[in-house]
């Protein structure tokens, strides 16, 4: 089967879904190929066993490490991507994350766009995105056009006794920035209930801003929009110079489908992405489509994280706890001359998701129960940026699996953030509950599998010899071949990346405009 499209794009998640919502308004006929289903809306999707323990939602692929030792990644194929399960924090870059920063282990290259370029679509996406936030409290934020479209989430009152304490210590806690369809002046028809089962789960009422919700699920009715799920994209295929994608190969319900169109946007996420540019190898681009710089696959980035639990004596009763952030630390400090990252707050911990996440740290509670730890939990995430190195790359083998080879950066900034934590916490009143109950913290850094922030495999840039997109994401190899999702990181600063893939889609939505009229 042949079909004829205006726009292909692959993938329905951050970047594929935002591109394709932007560019539908158009009349443009528009094929969304996504390769899993509609998240099933099930009482499971609100209860931590099922989500956390036998990870429900995960999807069932394997991929090796460097050692070729097989893994399940955590990555989620449906409608909307890895956005059905994220956190919703909604940040965007700071403007010295474009610039180039060094670090202890190295550099965080500069991008080919400013923080200005950028700033209209971000403020754009947080419109569509819903993002509730508060300006003005931020030390590291750059300059906005538009205020946040939403108030800030509030704190309950746990959140801002702590925010409080960590004002009068002199640092500068800030509102989180989040994308949930929570109207608190009018509680009663708002669509998100502010519920505990958030971060991490899948929303059973459809009040996350994910992009199914926002983006793809309002094009449903549309005669130009055809969504087909279950639908894996394995190769791409060229014209005989090689500079022409062709042919989009599918393979849905065990049958092998080509559809054909104009432009072809890939953005199966940074992993998948560049999977399927290396499995569309051939004669004019041996190693891999848009692959003559060997850059596809490489520089490989998902954050050098760490989840933080912080007990006090005191119960935590928060039932939505990620409202507050703290970048007191994003950047180098008088005391430390590198920078450290962001602190944000996690989903309120609970005993059954405590025990899936990391079950032999559980015996550090020797006289409470998992339940009374859950109870006293204040949750912390820590982000360090960890660096674009060639050699943490992505790579296929003959069968055209995954590996994922991956070696942390900037620990030793990372174990400082931590360190500056512990301090934090001594503002907090935890202080004394520290020295009476040995107040304690669980340190859970994330392995390779743990792939949700994952960034850069495709990066954009000038220079076709270091970067496989130009500055519009067109692979400079091609001339219809756009990669939009977090693959175009050429670094990925410190905080959450879901909102500069959205604001990008946008931003690569308007120039498909420009070069379809
Ligand atoms: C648990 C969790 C919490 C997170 N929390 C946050 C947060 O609070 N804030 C934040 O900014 N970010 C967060 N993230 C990260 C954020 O979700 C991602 O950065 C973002 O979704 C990436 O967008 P993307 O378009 O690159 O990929 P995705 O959103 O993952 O979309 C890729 C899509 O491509 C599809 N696909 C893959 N391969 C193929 C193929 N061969 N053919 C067809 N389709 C294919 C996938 O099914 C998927 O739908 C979180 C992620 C997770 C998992
Ligand atoms: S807090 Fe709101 S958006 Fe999040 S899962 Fe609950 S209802 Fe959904």
């Amino acid at each position: 089967m042949t079909e004829h499209y205006d726009v292909i794009i692959i993938g329905s998640g951050a970047g594929g879904g935002t591109l394709a919502h932007t560019l539908a308004a158009s009349g443009k006929r528009i094929l969304l190929l996504e390769r899993g289903d509609f998240l099933p809306r099930e009482l499971e999707n609100w209860e931590p066993k099922p989500v956390f323990v036998a990870g429900r939602y995960i999807s069932p692929d394997t991929w090796f490490d460097r050692d070729g030792k097989q893994f399940q990644p955590q990555v989620h194929y449906f409608v909307g991507g890895a956005t059905k399960l994220y956190g919703a924090a909604l940040y965007r870059l700071r403007p010295g994350d474009f610039e180039e920063i060094k670090h202890v282990n190295g550099i965080s290259p500069a991008w080919p766009l400013s923080y200005g370029d950028f700033e209209p679509w971000y403020s754009r996406a947080e419109r569509l995105y819903q993002v509730h936030g508060a300006d003005g409290e931020d030390p590291t934020e750059g300059p906005r056009s538009e205020p946040y479209p939403w108030p800030a989430v509030s704190h309950e009152p746990r959140i801002q006794q702590i925010c409080d304490d960590l004002a009068k210590g002199g640092y500068h806690p800030f509102h989180a920035p989040c994308g949930i369809l929570l109207n608190e002046a009018d509680r009663p028809r708002s669509t998100c209930i502010r519920c505990a089962t958030c971060d991490g789960y899948p929303c059973l009422v459809h009040a996350k801003a994910d992009a199914e919700v926002i983006a793809v699920r309002p094009l449903l009715g549309r005669d130009n929009v055809t969504l087909l799920t279950g639908a894996e994209v394995t190769r791409l295929e060229t014209d005989d110079a090689g500079r022409t994608v062709t042919g989009v190969v599918v393979s849905r319900d065990g049958n092998r489908e080509v559809y054909q169109a104009d432009i072809v946007a890939v953005s199966a996420g940074a992993a998948n992405s560049a999977k399927i540019l290396l499995n569309s190898a051939s004669d004019r681009h041996p190693g891999g489509l848009a692959n003559g710089s060997d850059q596809v696959g490489r520089n490989y980035m998902f954050h050098n994280c760490k989840a933080i639990v912080a007990l006090a004596k005191e119960k935590n009763d928060t039932v939505f706890q990620k409202t507050l952030g703290i970048n007191d630390f994003y950047f180098a400090t008088k005391d430390y001359q590198w920078p450290m990252g962001n602190i944000q707050m996690i989903g309120k911990s609970n005993a059954e998701a405590m025990r899936g996440e990391q079950p032999e740290k559980t015996m550090f509670a020797p006289e409470w129960t998992l339940s009374d730890v859950a109870e006293h939990a204040v949750d912390f995430w820590l982000t360090t940026e960890d660096l674009p190195v060639p050699e943490n790359r992505v790579t296929t083998d003959q069968d055209g699996r995954v590996h994922l080879a991956y070696s942390s950066t900037n620990d030793e900034e990372a174990d400082h953030l931590y360190g500056e934590l512990k301090k934090i916490l001594n503002h907090t009143g935890m202080a004394a509950h520290h020295v009476l109950r040995k107040n304690f913290y669980m340190d859970m850094s994330i392995p390779v599998a743990g792939c949700a922030h994952q960034a850069g495999t495709c990066r954009f840039g000038t220079d076709p010899a270091t970067s496989v997109l130009d500055v519009n994401c067109k692979a400079h190899e091609l001339d219809n071949l756009y990669v939009v999702d977090t693959s175009f990181f050429p670094s990925i600063g410190a905080v959450n990346p879901a909102l500069t893939a959205m604001a990008n889609a946008l931003r690569v939505g308007e120039h498909l405009l420009g070069r379809m009229a």
